[in-house]
C-alpha cells in the first residue's frame, strides 16, 4: 500500500511544525510520498518564504541590491535546520540561488525554491531520497502542463523507489526552464505523484480539520464535512470554497484515487474524505453551500422569442465576442437573462449591449447589478423529498428576496441570486435550516 501525503505551508513553517510532520510521517509505514510546500506563515503577520522570494527576485531584476532580502530568507531555512539539529547547509544551494538571480533566471524559479529548499530539508529530516522536480514533472513549450508526459516520466522514476521527497509546485519545460502551477499548486503535484506512483491514498495535510460546510467568515464554526465527491468539491470550489487548489482534483479523479483532508496541528481528526462516489449520506441532506457575490443580470425581452430559432445563440455570441463568460442562463417564454461577472461587464458594458441589440434585436434590455450566487450543493438531494422547499422557505422567513433559481440538471445543486447584501444572511438562513435544524 503507498499513500502520497502533501504538507502546506503552515505545516511546514516552523522547526516545531515539521517535528509534527515528522511524526504524523512515522506514524504510518505507507505514508512513502512525500511533497511540501515552502515554509509558510508562523503566526498571523508573518510573510510566506514563496512571497518573500517572489519580492526578493523582484528586486534582482530591477538591479537593485537583494542581499538583504535573500539573508531574511536564509534565516527562515537556518531557524529550521537548527531547530531540527539537522547536520545540513545550505550555503551552496543559495550561492547558486544569487547567481540565478543575477542572470534573471525568471520568477518561476524564484518562487519555486521555496518548495525545492523545503524539499531538501524535509529528505535530510526524514532520510527520505530528494528528486528535484524539475526532472519529473513536465511542462511543454508553451507552459502548459504536460500531464501524460509526466505520467509517464514520473512512475517511472518512482517506481522502484521505498520512499521520496518531491517539492510541490513547480516543474520544468521540455528546455530545463523552471516553470511553477499558479499559487497553491504543491496541492496539484500532490496530486500528480498519487496518480504515477498509483497510491490508495492521498492525505493533504494543511491546519484546518477538513472542508467546512459552509465559509466560515458567515457562519461561525461551520461543521466539517466528512465525505464529499470530487463533483461536489468541484462545484462548491468554483463557488468560492477553497481548502484545496480547483485543479488538484483532476489527477487522481483520472485514477480514482480518494484525498483526504487532514489536520497537521490535530492529526487525531479524521478530516474530509474526497471521494469519485460513495453511498455514505450527508447527515443534513445537503454537502454543502458556497456562493460569490458581485454579478450582473443582463435581462432581454423580445415578443414571440420562444418561437425564434436562434436567439439564444445569438445573445451569447455577444458575450463571446467580447471576450465574456456566462455563469447562468435563466429563461421565460418571451425572455431570458444572462448572469455574468460584473467587474467583467463593466468593462466592456456598452460594446456587449451594442452587440446583443445588433445581433438578437430585442425589444428591451434592462440590467440587474450587485447580486450574489449561492450554490446548495448536494449529492442525497435528489432523492430527498423538500429540499428545494426548504431551502426557499428559510429565505422567505430571513426576508430574503430571491432574484433568481437554477437547478443543475444532474439534481446535485440548487443556485439562488439574491441581492449582494443579503448574501450573508442568506447562506446563514440555508445554514440554520439544514444543519441546525437537522442536529
Ligand atoms: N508555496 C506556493 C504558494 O505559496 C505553493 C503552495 O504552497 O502550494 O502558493
Amino acid at each position: 500500500m503507498k499513500k502520497v501525503v502533501k504538507f502546506g505551508g503552515s505545516s511546514l513553517a516552523s522547526a516545531d511544525q515539521f517535528k509534527k510532520v515528522g511524526a504524523i510521517i512515522r506514524a504510518d509505514q505507507y505514508r512513502r510520498f512525500v511533497v511540501p510546500s515552502a515554509p509558510g506563515k508562523r503566526f498571523g503577520k508573518d510573510t510566506k518564504v514563496t512571497d518573500m522570494l517572489y519580492h526578493c527576485y523582484a528586486t534582482a531584476e530591477a538591479e537593485r541590491d537583494f542581499d538583504i532580502e535573500l539573508e531574511a530568507i536564509k534565516a527562515r531555512y537556518q531557524e529550521i535546520i537548527d531547530g531540527l539539529e539537522l547536520d545540513l547547509s545550505l550555503e551552496d544551494e543559495f550561492a547558486v540561488i544569487a547567481e540565478n538571480f543575477k542572470a534573471k533566471a525568471g520568477s518561476d524559479y524564484a518562487a519555486s525554491r521555496g518548495e525545492y529548499l523545503n524539499g531538501i530539508i524535509m529528505s535530510n529530516y526524514l532520510g527520505y531520497e530528494f528528486v528535484d522536480a524539475a526532472k519529473v514533472i513536465c511542462f511543454d513549450e508553451d507552459g502548459n502542463f504536460d500531464s501524460e508526459k509526466t505520467n509517464a516520466v514520473l512512475s517511472k522514476y518512482l517506481e522502484d523507489k521505498e520512499n521520496a521527497v518531491i517539492p510541490g509546485f513547480y516543474g520544468a519545460m521540455p528546455d530545463g526552464k523552471v516553470k511553477t502551477f499558479s499559487r497553491g499548486g504543491s496541492d496539484i503535484t500532490g496530486s500528480i505523484v498519487a496518480r504515477a506512483v498509483r497510491a490508495s491514498l492521498y492525505e493533504n495535510w494543511t491546519d484546518v480539520s477538513g472542508f467546512l460546510v459552509t465559509d466560515p467568515r458567515v457562519v461561525e464554526n461551520p461543521r466539517v464535512i466528512s465525505t464529499i465527491t470530487y463533483k461536489e468539491l468541484r462545484e462548491l470550489s468554483y463557488m468560492g470554497a477553497s481548502v484545496l487548489h480547483d485543479e488538484a482534483i483532476f489527477p487522481v479523479r483520472k485514477a480514482g484515487i480518494p484525498i483526504n483532508i487532514r489536520n497537521t496541528n490535530s492529526p487525531e481528526d479524521p478530516g474530509t474524505m474526497i471521494v469519485k462516489t460513495t453511498c455514505a449520506k450527508s447527515p443534513y441532506t445537503i454537502t454543502g453551500i458556497a456562493g460569490r457575490k458581485g454579478f450582473v443580470a443582463i435581462n432581454i425581452e423580445k415578443d414571440m422569442m420562444n418561437s425564434e430559432i436562434g436567439f439564444g445563440r445569438k445573445v451569447l455570441e455577444a458575450f463571446e465576442m467580447n471576450g465574456i463568460s456566462f455563469e447562468h442562463v435563466p429563461s421565460g417564454i418571451d425572455t431570458m437573462s444572462v448572469f455574468v461577472s460584473q467587474d467583467e461587464f463593466e468593462k466592456k458594458e456598452q460594446s456587449v449591449l451594442a452587440a446583443i441589440n445588433r445581433l438578437a434585436k430585442p425589444d428591451i434590455i434592462t440590467l440587474d447589478t450587485d447580486l450574489a450566487l449561492i450554490a446548495v450543493v448536494g449529492r442525497s438531494m435528489k432523492d430527498t423529498r423538500g429540499t428545494a422547499g426548504r431551502v426557499f422557505a428559510s429565505l422567505a422567513h430571513a426576508r430574503i428576496n430571491v432574484r433568481m433559481i437554477d437547478q443543475g440538471s444532474d439534481e446535485e445543486n440548487i443556485i439562488i441570486g439574491v441581492k449582494n447584501d443579503d448574501f450573508e444572511a442568506a447562506v446563514r438562513a440555508i445554514y440554520r435550516i439544514f444543519v441546525d435544524v437537522q442536529l
